[in-house]
Order: C-alpha cells, then structure tokens, then sequence
C-alpha cells in the first residue's frame, strides 16, 4: 500500500513537470515572458503575441545602425523645381548676403529649385539691415529677389522703450526693411525686461510696437517655443530622443516655466489682443501634429497665417489630413524652409506636389518614418508658393508673378 502511494506521487510529480515544461515551451524558450495585460515588455524585448514578449537571438542593432531597406515598389516623383516660382518667406542664407558674388550664388542654387523670393528673417537693423540691402541693390540678378525683415530689440523693456523701438522700426523700413522678424523663441522664454522679470510675450509694453507693425503693413514673423516633445522627459517614449540626445541643448525642462502649454497661451493672447496686425506663426505654430488645434487657432484668429519651415515631418506622415488642412487653409499658409540647404527644398515639392508613397524625409533624427505626398491642387500650390506671402507682405515687388 506504500508502495502504491509513492508510485502516485511520483506519476503526479513527472506530470506536473512535464505540463511545467509545455507551459514554458511558448515560442523563444528562454528569450520569451509573459506580461499581464496593459504591461509593457520589458527592456529588449517586443511583443510578438499577445502579453508574450521575446528579445532577438542576436543582439539588436541601435537606433542609429538600424537601416531596413524598404521593398515597397511605387511610383517615384521626384521634382526638383518647385512647379510655380517659389518665394521662401524663412530664409537665413547664412554667408550669402555679404557680397555681390556671393548673391549670385544664392540666385543659381535658387533657380536650380524655382525659388523666384527669400525673405530673409534674420532679425537685422539698422547699419547691418541697410548693408544687406545696399549689397542686394548693387546687384543686377538679385535686386528683384533678396528681400529683408527688420529685427525688434527686446532687450530692456521699460519706461520709453516703445518710443525708441517704433522709431528704429520706422527708419527700417525707410531703408527697406518688408516686415519683422524672425523674432527668436527667446522672446518669451528668455529675454528679461528691464526690471528683470520675464517678459511675457503678451506683454502691454510692447503694444505699440505691434501697432506700428499694422500701421505699416508690416507682417510679423514670429517663432514661439519648441516643438511640445522638447518639453517632455528625455525617455524612450520620447518621439525625438535622438535629437534630444544629439542636440541636449534643445531639451526643456519638463518644469520650466513658461512651459509649452504656457507659452502657446501667450501667443494666442498676444495675436488676439492685435486684431489689425498680421502675424506669421513659424514652424506652423509647432502644431502640424495636431492640426484640429492649429485649425481651431487659424479659424478663431483671421490676422494669423503660418509657415511650413521645418515640420514637414509632420505633414508628410498624414497626408489625407494635411492635404484636407491645406486645401482649407490655403490663403493662411506659406512656404518656408527655415535651416538653408538646396538639397532639401525637393521634399517639400514631393510632398506638396506628388501623391507619392512611403518615401525619406531628409533628416532622420526629426522622424522615424516615412512621408506621402500630400497632392495639392495647382491653386492651392501658387497660394502657399507666393500668392499669400505677396498678399500679406505689399512692399513685396508684386509684378511678373503668374496669375
Ligand atoms: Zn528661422
């Protein structure tokens, strides 16, 4: 009867082993665990079925070295010339406006892109804005194609400062400056007023300037804040963690004040207390990724219009909302490329023009996927090309444009 007993016991243990070993037999053996549900796998490992994570058998390639090439076969369009002459409203030819040679320089790479305008925004005045003009002037080829912003001193903002810029503004334009800007995210988050506190983009000291600007139909070009992500913990969650960890000088705080949110709620107060000034928000505001709040913004505010410069990571990945966006918005929005470099204007053509698939973007920190064209009507294109900048901007040289 003993013996019977123990033989039980060891059927029932060598079962339970063996239902042990089945239950662990999932596939990856040892590479595999199980998570409970709303879990994430753990660090290594991806879920390949449900609550199932496995790591690869090899170590995994990093970020940086992981380069599948992509097997889709679809048409290409590649345009190199925009299809209507362009007029790049965010310019910084950096090392390009100091003499005539080199203007003529910048008007072949242009040609080579169709870009007819650049505005340039670099956020000059005075003896340096006439300098740029008087090259621009001295030069056959490019007097009709190199148009400057005037800059806004910001420093030290008290008693008589608004005297003493809406006069500088004045003898700009004198000397032929065609709006303001790129007024730099530092306004807003760094520049101190003369009794040192933070001076708020809403600021009422600066109101005159802002008057003025509608005065003398100037439009106002203005970049606020960074992209939300560059707000938010540094983690692997992060969309761009490479380029937080790339550039760790364009990381913010999570608890800096003024934050995103803080900063975005400036702006707007500062664009609606203005009514009669027309303001350029760059970079689309930092909201081409969520453009029902970039709509809501456009549709409440009609004095504000918007440039495309260096987001086209976000238009290109939601082609159906953004070409819905643009044909909407077409008489809001305008080209801007922002960083200067002639290889990078196609994609924005491709994006606008084509209806292409799955294609690179032309800097891979930005984005870890791919873009479509967003395929705008030809109306749509001479809007956002040149129609709306000379529109808003009237010392703009408004002849010889297509119709
Ligand atoms: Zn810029």
């Amino acid at each position: 009867m003993e013996g019977l007993v123990r033989n039980l016991y060891l059927t029932a243990l060598v079962g339970m082993m063996a239902l042990g070993r089945a239950l662990s037999a999932q596939p990856g053996g040892d590479r595999a665990t199980s998570i409970k549900p709303g879990e994430s796998c753990p660090p290594g490992m991806t879920e390949i079925r449900p609550r199932s994570c496995m790591g690869p058998e090899s170590t995994a390639p990093s970020i940086l070295d992981y380069r599948p090439r992509s097997t889709l076969v679809v048409p290409e369009h590649m345009v190199k010339k925009a299809r209507y002459p362009a007029i790049d409203f965010h310019g910084h030819p950096q090392g390009m406006l100091g003499s005539v040679e080199s203007l003529a320089r910048l008007g072949a790479d242009l040609d080579s892109l169709n870009v007819r305008m650049m505005i340039v925004a670099n956020n000059v005045s005075g003896d340096a804005l006439k300098r740029t003009v008087a090259t621009v002037n001295a030069s056959p080829s490019m007097k009709d194609r190199v148009r400057v912003l005037t800059g806004i001193n910001f420093q030290s903002v008290g008693p008589e400062w608004a005297e003493r810029a809406v006069a500088q503004l004045e003898a700009d334009v004198a000397a032929g400056a065609v709006g303001i800007g790129e007024i730099g995210k530092g306004f807003g988050q760094s520049i101190r007023k003369a009794d040192g506190s933070r001076l708020a983009l809403d600021d009422p000291a600066l109101d005159p300037i802002w008057e003025a600007a509608a005065r003398l139909r100037l439009p106002v070009f203005i970049h606020t804040g960074d992209p939300q992500e560059f707000y938010k913990p540094v983690d692997y969650t992060n969309e761009r963690w490479l380029e937080l960890s790339l550039f760790p000088g364009r990381r913010v705080s999570p608890d800096q004040h003024p934050n995103f949110d803080e900063l975005m709620k400036e702006r707007d107060n500062l664009f609606r207390r203005h009514p009669k000034t027309t303001f350029v928000a760059a970079h689309m505001g930092w909201h081409a990724n969520d453009l029902g709040r970039l709509g809501k913004m456009l549709t409440e505010m009609p004095n504000v219009y918007v440039d495309v410069g260096a987001v086209l990571y976000d238009i290109g990945r939601q082609p159906r909302a953004a070409h819905d966006f643009f044909v909407k918005f077409q008489d809001r929005i305008l080209f801007g490329k922002d960083s200067y470099q002639p290889e990078e204007y196609p994609y924005y053509w491709r994006v606008f023009e084509t209806n292409d698939d799955y294609f690179d973007y032309y800097r891979h920190y930005h984005a870890f996927w791919k873009l479509y064209g967003i395929g705008l009507p030809d109306e749509v294109l001479k809007k956002v090309y040149y129609k709306n900048a000379l529109n808003i901007t009237p010392r703009l040289p408004q002849a010889g444009w297509p119709r």
